[in-house]
Protein backbone atom coordinates (compact mmCIF):
# COMPACT_ATOMS: atom_id res chain seq x y z
CA UNK A 1 0.00 0.00 0.00
CA UNK A 2 3.14 2.67 1.16
CA UNK A 3 6.55 2.43 1.69
CA UNK A 4 6.25 3.53 5.42
CA UNK A 5 8.11 0.81 7.75
CA UNK A 6 5.50 1.78 10.18
CA UNK A 7 2.57 3.71 9.42
CA UNK A 8 -0.32 6.01 11.17
CA UNK A 9 -2.84 3.63 11.51
CA UNK A 10 -3.64 -0.10 9.41
CA UNK A 11 -6.76 -2.31 9.05
CA UNK A 12 -7.06 -5.12 11.45
CA UNK A 13 -8.71 -7.01 8.79
CA UNK A 14 -8.10 -11.11 8.57
CA UNK A 15 -10.21 -14.15 6.69
CA UNK A 16 -13.38 -13.07 9.03
CA UNK A 17 -13.67 -9.59 6.92
CA UNK A 18 -13.52 -11.48 3.61
CA UNK A 19 -16.06 -14.55 4.77
CA UNK A 20 -18.52 -12.08 5.99
CA UNK A 21 -18.01 -9.88 2.65
CA UNK A 22 -18.80 -13.32 0.47
CA UNK A 23 -21.44 -14.07 2.75
CA UNK A 24 -23.68 -11.36 1.63
CA UNK A 25 -22.04 -11.20 -1.81
CA UNK A 26 -23.57 -14.87 -2.05
CA UNK A 27 -26.77 -14.11 0.19
CA UNK A 28 -28.31 -11.73 -3.19
CA UNK A 29 -29.08 -8.68 -0.92
CA UNK A 30 -26.41 -5.93 -1.08
CA UNK A 31 -28.52 -3.05 -0.34
CA UNK A 32 -30.00 -2.38 3.43
CA UNK A 33 -31.46 -5.34 4.48
CA UNK A 34 -30.54 -8.01 8.04
CA UNK A 35 -26.82 -7.33 7.68
CA UNK A 36 -27.50 -3.97 9.01
CA UNK A 37 -30.41 -4.63 10.94
CA UNK A 38 -28.20 -7.36 12.87
CA UNK A 39 -25.27 -4.22 13.08
CA UNK A 40 -27.91 -1.42 14.30
CA UNK A 41 -28.44 -4.28 17.27
CA UNK A 42 -25.13 -5.30 17.91
CA UNK A 43 -24.13 -1.55 18.69
CA UNK A 44 -27.36 -0.44 20.22
CA UNK A 45 -26.25 -3.54 22.74
CA UNK A 46 -23.05 -2.12 22.93
CA UNK A 47 -24.00 1.37 23.55
CA UNK A 48 -26.95 0.48 25.57
CA UNK A 49 -29.08 2.68 24.02
CA UNK A 50 -32.99 2.33 22.40
CA UNK A 51 -31.60 3.07 18.83
CA UNK A 52 -28.83 3.38 16.48
CA UNK A 53 -28.89 3.80 12.90
CA UNK A 54 -26.39 2.98 10.31
CA UNK A 55 -25.08 5.36 7.83
CA UNK A 56 -23.07 6.22 5.16
CA UNK A 57 -20.24 8.13 7.18
CA UNK A 58 -19.63 10.01 10.18
CA UNK A 59 -20.72 13.32 8.35
CA UNK A 60 -23.50 11.98 7.28
CA UNK A 61 -24.37 10.77 10.78
CA UNK A 62 -23.58 14.41 12.14
CA UNK A 63 -25.34 15.53 9.35
CA UNK A 64 -28.90 14.10 10.46
CA UNK A 65 -27.83 14.30 14.14
CA UNK A 66 -28.13 18.25 13.58
CA UNK A 67 -31.15 17.97 11.43
CA UNK A 68 -32.87 15.89 13.65
CA UNK A 69 -32.71 18.01 16.33
CA UNK A 70 -34.27 20.93 13.64
CA UNK A 71 -31.48 23.16 13.68
CA UNK A 72 -31.41 25.86 11.04
CA UNK A 73 -30.92 29.41 9.95
CA UNK A 74 -30.81 31.67 13.12
CA UNK A 75 -29.51 29.23 15.88
CA UNK A 76 -26.10 28.80 17.12
CA UNK A 77 -24.71 25.58 17.87
CA UNK A 78 -21.23 25.85 20.42
CA UNK A 79 -18.83 23.09 18.85
CA UNK A 80 -14.41 22.98 19.73
CA UNK A 81 -12.79 24.86 17.12
CA UNK A 82 -10.33 21.68 17.36
CA UNK A 83 -12.06 19.20 15.71
CA UNK A 84 -12.17 17.66 12.64
CA UNK A 85 -14.05 19.88 9.85
CA UNK A 86 -17.24 17.66 9.41
CA UNK A 87 -19.28 19.27 12.46
CA UNK A 88 -18.78 22.95 11.18
CA UNK A 89 -19.69 21.65 7.62
CA UNK A 90 -23.04 20.43 8.50
CA UNK A 91 -24.09 22.58 11.14
CA UNK A 92 -23.31 25.55 8.10
CA UNK A 93 -25.11 22.61 5.44
CA UNK A 94 -28.23 23.41 7.81
CA UNK A 95 -27.72 27.43 7.77
CA UNK A 96 -26.77 27.52 11.71
CA UNK A 97 -23.85 29.23 13.03
CA UNK A 98 -21.03 27.33 14.50
CA UNK A 99 -19.85 29.00 17.17
CA UNK A 100 -16.11 27.81 18.11
CA UNK A 101 -14.93 27.67 21.64
CA UNK A 102 -11.42 26.77 23.07
CA UNK A 103 -10.13 23.39 24.65
CA UNK A 104 -9.18 23.02 27.92
CA UNK A 105 -5.46 23.36 27.53
CA UNK A 106 -2.65 21.60 25.43
CA UNK A 107 -2.40 19.06 28.07
CA UNK A 108 -6.53 18.19 28.12
CA UNK A 109 -7.27 19.49 24.23
CA UNK A 110 -10.97 18.98 24.56
CA UNK A 111 -13.52 21.41 24.56
CA UNK A 112 -13.52 24.06 28.25
CA UNK A 113 -16.98 23.96 29.86
CA UNK A 114 -16.09 27.76 30.91
CA UNK A 115 -15.76 28.56 27.16
CA UNK A 116 -18.51 26.64 26.47
CA UNK A 117 -20.87 28.75 28.82
CA UNK A 118 -19.25 32.12 28.05
CA UNK A 119 -20.98 31.66 24.66
CA UNK A 120 -23.68 30.80 25.39
CA UNK A 121 -26.31 33.40 23.65
CA UNK A 122 -30.52 33.64 24.02
CA UNK A 123 -29.79 31.74 20.09
CA UNK A 124 -27.32 28.85 21.09
CA UNK A 125 -29.62 25.68 21.07
CA UNK A 126 -26.67 22.82 20.81
CA UNK A 127 -23.62 21.83 21.78
CA UNK A 128 -21.30 19.94 19.61
CA UNK A 129 -18.46 18.28 21.75
CA UNK A 130 -15.79 15.71 20.36
CA UNK A 131 -13.80 13.70 22.13
CA UNK A 132 -10.53 13.58 20.91
CA UNK A 133 -8.63 10.88 20.23
CA UNK A 134 -10.90 8.92 22.07
CA UNK A 135 -10.27 10.55 25.12
CA UNK A 136 -13.74 11.99 27.09
CA UNK A 137 -14.78 15.36 27.43
CA UNK A 138 -15.96 16.60 31.03
CA UNK A 139 -19.30 15.39 30.37
CA UNK A 140 -20.31 15.82 33.71
CA UNK A 141 -20.37 19.63 33.66
CA UNK A 142 -21.22 19.85 29.88
CA UNK A 143 -24.66 17.94 30.99
CA UNK A 144 -25.37 19.91 33.73
CA UNK A 145 -24.75 23.39 31.46
CA UNK A 146 -26.96 21.85 29.04
CA UNK A 147 -29.34 21.26 30.97
CA UNK A 148 -29.12 24.43 32.82
CA UNK A 149 -29.59 26.19 29.71
CA UNK A 150 -31.69 23.82 27.68
CA UNK A 151 -29.34 22.96 25.32
CA UNK A 152 -29.40 19.91 23.22
CA UNK A 153 -26.03 17.57 23.83
CA UNK A 154 -24.66 16.16 20.64
CA UNK A 155 -21.71 13.75 20.67
CA UNK A 156 -19.09 13.67 18.11
CA UNK A 157 -18.03 10.31 18.94
CA UNK A 158 -16.02 9.33 15.91
CA UNK A 159 -12.84 8.90 18.01
CA UNK A 160 -13.96 6.98 21.13
CA UNK A 161 -16.16 4.24 19.76
CA UNK A 162 -15.82 1.40 22.63
CA UNK A 163 -14.58 4.27 25.45
CA UNK A 164 -16.88 4.35 28.30
CA UNK A 165 -17.25 7.07 31.64
CA UNK A 166 -16.84 5.92 35.20
CA UNK A 167 -20.26 4.86 35.48
CA UNK A 168 -20.20 2.77 32.45
CA UNK A 169 -22.11 4.80 30.39
CA UNK A 170 -20.94 4.15 26.61
CA UNK A 171 -19.31 7.91 24.87
CA UNK A 172 -21.41 8.48 22.42
CA UNK A 173 -24.67 7.75 24.77
CA UNK A 174 -23.61 10.28 27.63
CA UNK A 175 -25.29 13.18 25.64
CA UNK A 176 -28.93 13.77 23.71
CA UNK A 177 -27.54 12.27 20.51
CA UNK A 178 -24.05 10.86 19.29
CA UNK A 179 -21.93 9.79 16.14
CA UNK A 180 -19.56 7.54 14.79
CA UNK A 181 -18.07 7.14 11.79
CA UNK A 182 -16.03 3.59 10.44
CA UNK A 183 -13.86 5.00 7.58
CA UNK A 184 -10.89 3.29 7.22
CA UNK A 185 -8.68 4.84 9.79
CA UNK A 186 -11.57 4.55 13.47
CA UNK A 187 -11.02 1.79 15.27
CA UNK A 188 -13.98 0.26 13.83
CA UNK A 189 -13.20 0.24 10.30
CA UNK A 190 -15.96 -0.38 7.23
CA UNK A 191 -14.35 1.57 4.58
CA UNK A 192 -17.08 4.17 4.66
CA UNK A 193 -19.66 3.93 7.79
CA UNK A 194 -21.35 5.49 10.37
CA UNK A 195 -23.71 5.37 13.16
CA UNK A 196 -26.02 7.97 14.90
CA UNK A 197 -27.69 6.40 18.47
CA UNK A 198 -29.83 8.05 20.54
CA UNK A 199 -31.83 7.09 23.61
CA UNK A 200 -34.43 9.39 22.80
CA UNK A 201 -37.44 8.28 20.69
CA UNK A 202 -38.70 11.54 18.95
CA UNK A 203 -35.04 11.76 17.21
CA UNK A 204 -34.95 7.94 16.69
CA UNK A 205 -38.28 8.58 14.52
CA UNK A 206 -36.68 11.67 12.75
CA UNK A 207 -33.29 10.60 12.32
CA UNK A 208 -34.94 7.30 10.51
CA UNK A 209 -37.10 9.25 8.08
CA UNK A 210 -34.25 11.71 7.32
CA UNK A 211 -31.85 9.14 6.15
CA UNK A 212 -33.67 6.95 3.60
CA UNK A 213 -35.64 10.37 2.19
CA UNK A 214 -38.28 11.14 4.40
CA UNK A 215 -39.66 7.58 3.43
CA UNK A 216 -42.14 5.37 5.77
CA UNK A 217 -41.02 2.07 4.54
CA UNK A 218 -37.68 0.78 2.88
CA UNK A 219 -37.02 -1.54 0.00
CA UNK A 220 -36.06 -4.35 2.22
CA UNK A 221 -39.25 -3.99 3.96
CA UNK A 222 -41.17 -3.97 0.82
CA UNK A 223 -39.01 -7.06 -0.91
CA UNK A 224 -40.08 -8.89 2.54
CA UNK A 225 -43.95 -8.17 2.05
CA UNK A 226 -44.02 -6.26 4.93
CA UNK A 227 -45.15 -3.36 3.20
CA UNK A 228 -45.95 -2.20 0.14
CA UNK A 229 -46.41 1.76 -0.85
CA UNK A 230 -44.67 4.73 1.61
CA UNK A 231 -45.67 8.27 2.42
CA UNK A 232 -42.90 11.20 1.96
CA UNK A 233 -43.45 12.34 5.48
CA UNK A 234 -40.34 14.70 5.30
CA UNK A 235 -37.70 16.27 3.28
CA UNK A 236 -35.29 14.01 3.88
CA UNK A 237 -31.95 12.65 1.88
CA UNK A 238 -30.22 9.04 1.07
CA UNK A 239 -27.43 8.30 3.80
CA UNK A 240 -28.57 4.39 4.20
CA UNK A 241 -25.84 1.84 4.52
CA UNK A 242 -25.76 -1.21 2.51
CA UNK A 243 -25.40 -4.80 3.63
CA UNK A 244 -21.76 -5.53 2.61
CA UNK A 245 -20.27 -2.45 4.95
CA UNK A 246 -22.38 -3.58 7.92
CA UNK A 247 -21.31 -7.43 7.51
CA UNK A 248 -17.76 -5.49 7.55
CA UNK A 249 -18.77 -3.61 10.65
CA UNK A 250 -20.47 -6.89 13.00
CA UNK A 251 -16.32 -8.61 12.26
CA UNK A 252 -14.68 -5.10 13.28
CA UNK A 253 -17.15 -5.27 16.30
CA UNK A 254 -16.35 -7.72 17.69
CA UNK A 255 -12.06 -7.72 17.34
CA UNK A 256 -13.30 -3.41 19.23
CA UNK A 257 -12.54 -4.42 22.90
CA UNK A 258 -9.10 -6.52 22.25
CA UNK A 259 -8.02 -3.79 19.78
CA UNK A 260 -9.07 -0.95 22.12
CA UNK A 261 -6.97 -2.55 24.65
CA UNK A 262 -3.99 -2.85 22.75
CA UNK A 263 -3.98 0.25 22.09
CA UNK A 264 -3.89 1.41 25.57
CA UNK A 265 -0.88 -0.89 26.26
CA UNK A 266 1.03 0.76 22.97
CA UNK A 267 0.07 4.70 24.46
CA UNK A 268 1.44 3.12 27.66
CA UNK A 269 4.59 2.74 26.41
CA UNK A 270 4.73 5.98 24.26
CA UNK A 271 3.91 7.40 27.87
CA UNK A 272 6.93 5.61 29.63
CA UNK A 273 9.53 6.29 26.78
CA UNK A 274 8.33 9.64 26.25
CA UNK A 275 6.63 11.16 29.24
CA UNK A 276 9.82 12.47 31.27
CA UNK A 277 11.26 14.26 27.97
CA UNK A 278 11.22 17.85 28.55
CA UNK A 279 10.80 17.56 24.40
CA UNK A 280 7.33 16.11 25.03
CA UNK A 281 4.33 17.05 26.62
CA UNK A 282 2.15 13.86 26.92
CA UNK A 283 -1.67 15.16 26.56
CA UNK A 284 -4.33 13.14 29.32
CA UNK A 285 -0.82 11.85 30.56
CA UNK A 286 -2.65 11.30 34.26
CA UNK A 287 -4.29 8.16 32.72
CA UNK A 288 -7.21 9.21 34.27
CA UNK A 289 -9.34 10.00 31.16
CA UNK A 290 -11.31 6.83 29.85
CA UNK A 291 -10.55 6.49 26.24
CA UNK A 292 -10.86 4.58 23.26
CA UNK A 293 -7.13 5.44 22.08
CA UNK A 294 -7.80 6.56 18.74
CA UNK A 295 -5.23 8.83 18.34
CA UNK A 296 -1.43 9.21 19.86
CA UNK A 297 -0.90 12.58 20.18
CA UNK A 298 2.65 14.20 20.93
CA UNK A 299 2.54 18.29 21.84
CA UNK A 300 6.45 19.43 21.35
CA UNK A 301 7.89 22.20 23.63
CA UNK A 302 7.97 24.63 20.55
CA UNK A 303 7.17 24.75 16.91
CA UNK A 304 11.24 24.36 16.03
CA UNK A 305 11.21 20.53 17.73
CA UNK A 306 8.33 19.96 16.19
CA UNK A 307 9.79 20.41 12.45
CA UNK A 308 12.98 18.36 13.34
CA UNK A 309 11.24 14.85 14.96
CA UNK A 310 8.84 15.22 11.39
CA UNK A 311 11.67 15.05 9.98
CA UNK A 312 13.47 12.37 11.48
CA UNK A 313 10.33 10.28 11.52
CA UNK A 314 9.55 10.75 7.43
CA UNK A 315 13.37 10.11 7.26
CA UNK A 316 13.31 7.10 8.84
CA UNK A 317 10.29 6.11 6.69
CA UNK A 318 7.30 6.36 10.00
CA UNK A 319 4.25 7.94 9.56
CA UNK A 320 2.76 10.85 11.49
CA UNK A 321 0.19 13.72 11.47
CA UNK A 322 -1.46 16.44 12.52
CA UNK A 323 -4.56 16.12 14.79
CA UNK A 324 -6.11 19.27 13.71
CA UNK A 325 -5.82 22.85 12.60
CA UNK A 326 -7.83 25.11 13.92
CA UNK A 327 -11.23 25.10 12.17
CA UNK A 328 -11.43 28.91 12.60
CA UNK A 329 -8.12 28.94 10.42
CA UNK A 330 -9.97 27.78 7.64
CA UNK A 331 -11.14 29.73 5.10
CA UNK A 332 -14.93 28.64 4.80
CA UNK A 333 -15.25 29.56 7.98
CA UNK A 334 -13.92 33.45 7.95
CA UNK A 335 -17.53 34.67 8.96
CA UNK A 336 -17.87 32.62 12.06
CA UNK A 337 -14.66 33.43 14.07
CA UNK A 338 -16.13 34.53 17.32
CA UNK A 339 -13.24 34.37 20.07
CA UNK A 340 -9.93 34.08 19.86
CA UNK A 341 -8.73 30.08 20.50
CA UNK A 342 -4.76 30.41 22.37
CA UNK A 343 -5.11 26.61 23.58
CA UNK A 344 -6.15 25.38 20.28
CA UNK A 345 -4.26 27.23 17.99
CA UNK A 346 -1.22 26.22 20.14
CA UNK A 347 -1.86 22.65 20.31
CA UNK A 348 -2.68 22.61 16.59
CA UNK A 349 0.83 24.60 16.12
CA UNK A 350 2.78 21.93 18.28
CA UNK A 351 1.44 18.67 18.29
CA UNK A 352 2.28 15.42 16.51
CA UNK A 353 0.31 12.51 16.30
CA UNK A 354 2.17 8.64 16.08
CA UNK A 355 1.39 5.51 14.72
CA UNK A 356 -0.86 3.60 17.16
CA UNK A 357 -3.16 0.71 16.02
CA UNK A 358 -3.78 -2.58 17.48
CA UNK A 359 -0.76 -4.18 14.75
CA UNK A 360 1.83 -2.17 15.95
CA UNK A 361 4.34 -4.69 18.19
CA UNK A 362 6.15 -3.02 21.27
CA UNK A 363 9.36 -3.40 19.13
CA UNK A 364 7.89 -0.71 16.52
CA UNK A 365 6.92 1.61 19.93
CA UNK A 366 10.65 1.97 20.72
CA UNK A 367 11.53 2.12 17.33
CA UNK A 368 9.46 5.43 17.44
CA UNK A 369 10.40 6.58 20.18
CA UNK A 370 13.94 6.33 20.14
CA UNK A 371 13.98 7.99 16.63
CA UNK A 372 12.20 10.81 18.51
CA UNK A 373 14.81 11.09 21.07
CA UNK A 374 18.15 11.31 18.85
CA UNK A 375 16.04 13.83 16.59
CA UNK A 376 15.66 16.12 19.73
CA UNK A 377 18.41 15.50 21.53
CA UNK A 378 20.52 17.34 18.66
CA UNK A 379 18.66 20.66 19.47
CA UNK A 380 20.20 23.50 21.24
CA UNK A 381 18.56 23.59 24.89
CA UNK A 382 16.65 27.06 24.13
C1 LIG B 1 -13.75 10.73 10.86
C2 LIG B 1 -14.40 11.86 11.55
C3 LIG B 1 -15.57 12.46 11.08
C4 LIG B 1 -16.16 12.18 9.72
O1 LIG B 1 -16.45 10.88 9.47
P1 LIG B 1 -16.53 10.37 7.94
O2 LIG B 1 -17.01 8.97 8.11
O3 LIG B 1 -15.17 10.46 7.35
O4 LIG B 1 -17.52 11.22 7.22
C5 LIG B 1 -16.17 13.44 11.85
N1 LIG B 1 -15.64 13.83 13.01
C6 LIG B 1 -14.50 13.29 13.50
C7 LIG B 1 -13.97 13.76 14.81
C8 LIG B 1 -13.84 12.30 12.78
O5 LIG B 1 -12.69 11.79 13.24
Amino acid sequence: MSDWRIALSALNYGPEEEAAVLRVLRSGWISMGPEVQGFEQEIAALQGARHAFAVANGTGALHLALAALRLGPGDEVIQPALNFVAAANMTAALGAKPVFADVVGVEEPTIDPARIKALITPRTRAVVVMHYGGYLCRMADIRSLCRKHKLFLIEDACHAIGAADGDGVMAGSIGDIGVFSFFSNKNLATGEGGMVVTGRDELAERVKLLRSHGMTSLSWDRQKGHARGYEVELNGFNYRLDDLHAALGREQLKKLADGNRRRAELTDRYRRHLGQSPEWIVPFASGATPSAYHLMPMVARDGNTRRQAVEALTEARIQSSFHYPSVTGFAAFADHRSEDVPHSAEFADRVITLPLHPRLSDDDVDFVCSTLSKATSNLAPT
